[in-house]
């Protein structure tokens, strides 16, 4: 199987240049999720791997054969999309209506193979998404998660080198959704497929892929495994975006930040101050709500503004002494603290410290 390789890619839409300069290296069988927001370049770069742009420079290459290049320096290559060897999962099955579900899934298999071997293909990967009773289908008869099931099948038929999946699990309910992938991944995974998946859902990119690409203006602006870029993200936007980011302004001095939770031990994120004015970024699952009756004459002491109930939690609104106000969750279970009642927000692990966004620090 190939890993897929991309270096200094630029590439747009007529003198608009989406993509600045992307660099993405995805290891044979591995899942990589691009994850960014709307509007970041996720299609484009998407396109640009299947073969229906051209970039404008820069190389993409799937194990060792380049199947785009351009630009000064580079080879000039372009393998169209059907020669790339490459399965697409679009976001909504997109399949034919008037086939049914085996015509559907054969449809991605080259012309010239044998019907006899054809069929037994289609059988196979129908089998492998568990559609196998519904050969003959129409699409029309299926449900959104067994559309998405046979666009797996159709994509996987002629065994590709490489999948694109385009936000497949968008159009699913929120429980269909999150068995579907975890099924997706275990096959892809299973066939040592490489694979990209394009999405803007953060929790879908942490829980499903091996990498995660964090994109940005046109460009990957982190990449590690779900842990490292959860954990570690390279600057104040990642960390807002990858995971739910409580924020508070602080004062730095090495390894610790003072700010409205008391003294906090900090790690730099990125190239963050290890000095002076900063912010301080927790996940909400380091903060611990208590509520001992001298809360108010405590560090990190506070009272709660807001209460929302979502059974498996509640979520907080807690206004620090400094007037910060802060989303604390704490497990559902027992009956959360009123609106009003004082409570003390103490941290567990270490917070990640930023420099106060816009401003820039000497290196
Ligand atoms: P994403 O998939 O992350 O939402 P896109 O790659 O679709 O981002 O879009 C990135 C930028 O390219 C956006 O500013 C968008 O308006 C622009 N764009 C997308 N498609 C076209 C197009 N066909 N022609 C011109 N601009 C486009």
């Amino acid at each position: 199987m190939s890993g897929v390789e991309v270096a200094s890619l630029r590439g747009g839409y007529g003198p608009v240049e989406v993509l600045r300069g992307l660099d993405l290296t995805v290891p044979s069988g591995e899942m990589a999720a691009v994850l960014g927001a709307s509007g970041s370049g996720k299609t484009t770069l998407l396109r640009i791997l299947a073969g229906f742009l051209r970039p404008m420079a820069g190389t993409v290459t799937f194990g060792d054969r380049l199947v785009a290049g351009a630009g000064s320096g580079f080879p000039h290559a372009f393998i169209p999309p059907e020669k790339r060897r490459i399965g697409i999962v679009p976001q909504e099955g997109a399949l034919f209506p008037h086939l049914d579900v085996s015509a559907n899934v054969g449809f991605g298999l080259p012309r010239g193979s044998a019907r006899g071997q054809s069929a037994a293909r289609v059988d196979e990967v129908l089998e492998m998404v568990s559609m196998s009773e519904y050969a003959h289908a129409r699409p029309h008869e299926l449900s959104g998660g067994q559309q998405q099931r046979v666009a797996l099948a159709r994509a996987l038929a002629p065994r590709p080198e490489v999948v694109l999946l385009d936000e497949p699990f968008t159009a699913l309910d929120a429980s269909l959704r999150t068995r579907l992938r975890a099924e997706v991944r275990e096959l892809l995974r299973a066939l040592g497929t490489t694979a990209i998946l394009v999405t803007h859902d953060q929790e879908e990119a942490l829980s499903t892929a091996d990498l995660v690409a964090v994109m940005r203006d046109g460009l990957v602006v982190q990449v590690g495994t779900p842990l490292e870029v959860y954990d570690e993200p390279v600057d104040l936007e990642v960390a807002r975006f990858v995971g739910d980011a409580v924020e508070i302004p602080a004062v730095a001095h090495g390894d610790r930040a003072s700010c409205a939770l008391g003294t906090v031990s900090v790690r730099a994120g990125g190239d963050g101050p290890t000095e002076g004015a900063a912010v301080v970024i927790l996940r909400p699952e380091q903060l611990l709500l208590s509520c001992p009756v001298n809360a108010a004459t405590l560090p990190g002491s506070g009272v709660v503004r807001e209460t929302s109930y979502h059974g498996h939690d509640s979520l907080l609104r807690v206004e620090l002494a400094d007037g910060t106000s802060i989303p604390v969750r704490v497990p559902g279970g027992t009956p959360p603290p009123r609106p009003g009642e004082a409570v003390v927000v103490s941290v567990t692990g270490e917070a990640r410290v930023y420099p106060v966004a816009g401003e820039v620090y000497a290196q």
